[in-house]
């Protein structure tokens, strides 16, 4: 079976964003069914040679503040359970918050290869943004920009050296 990838993060850091990168146009489509589904959220996609299942844990996103902690929770507890690779991105513009320690936390507990990137670091002038997320505890992050399409070859060398 294909390695499976996952990735986990606030909503709005660019979970989204970076899944249809990776995805590019070997999608399997997860209809969207109104209130039920907004995202595509399993996607087909490689590199290098190596084939992997991709997931958007955050594909149905919540609207509330007090309930998004809950909902982290339970994305990662589905990536730990089904993922073999967890990509957890965390938001350089925004900095570090109480519920991505909180998430690092589950996530270095659960034993599996964690990748951190840091999203949002659209020019070299931000990489010192990055430098906070060390305190997460799990090695070295690794900037990116979703939307630009900086950083995603180091982002990916990094996922396929754990399958
Ligand atoms: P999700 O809620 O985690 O799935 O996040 P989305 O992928 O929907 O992105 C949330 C917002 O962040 C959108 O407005 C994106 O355009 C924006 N965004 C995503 N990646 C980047 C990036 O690398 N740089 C910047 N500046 N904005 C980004
Ligand atoms: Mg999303």
């Amino acid at each position: 079976a294909k390695p499976i990838v996952a990735i986990v993060g606030r909503p709005n850091v660019g979970k989204s964003t970076l899944f249809n990168r990776l995805a590019g146009h070997r999608i399997a489509i997860v209809e969207d069914t109104p209130g039920v589904t907004r995202d595509r959220i399993y996607a087909d996609a490689d590199w290098l040679r190596h084939n992997f299942k991709l997931i958007d844990t955050g594909g149905i996103e919540p609207k509330s503040d007090d309930i998004i902690l809950a909902q982290m929770r339970r994305q990662a507890q589905v990536a730990m359970e089904t993922a073999d690779v967890i990509i957890f991105i965390v938001d350089g513009k925004t900095g570090l918050t109480d519920s991505d320690h909180e998430v690092a936390g589950m996530l270095r507990r659960s034993g599996k290869p964690i990748v951190l990137a840091v999203n949002k670091i659209d020019s070299f002038k931000d990489e010192d943004n990055a430098y906070e997320f060390f305190n997460l505890g799990l090695g070295d992050p690794i900037t990116i920009s979703a939307s630009q399409g900086l950083g995603l070859g180091e982002l990916l060398d990094e996922v396929v050296s754990h399958f």
